[in-house]
């Protein structure tokens, strides 16, 4: 009795297509006050890159006109089913 034989298990691939499907990909830019020294998450706008300064924003914590920094820019999948 022949055996069958025996594959490693493959990444799912299936499941990463349905994800890439159903999943939207949000950008999210950390941008960091130079006067308070606040961080806080923006949306990404196009041209946002790390360390650019950014000149043409109010601080959202001290409401100041000054120099905010992109301190980081992430992406993550959001599910728009979960969203409201
Ligand atoms: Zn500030």
């Amino acid at each position: 009795m022949a055996e069958e034989p025996q594959f490693p298990p493959l990444p799912d691939l299936g499941e990463i297509l349905d994800r890439k499907d159903r999943f939207k990909p949000k950008k999210t830019t950390i941008l960091k006050c130079n006067e308070c020294k606040a961080k806080y998450p923006r949306e990404f706008k196009a041209g946002d890159y790390v360390f650019k300064k950014v000149s043409d924003e109010k601080c959202k914590e001290c409401n100041r006109s000054t120099t905010l920094i992109v301190e980081e820019i992430y992406s993550e999948w959001i599910d728009p089913k979960k969203e409201k």
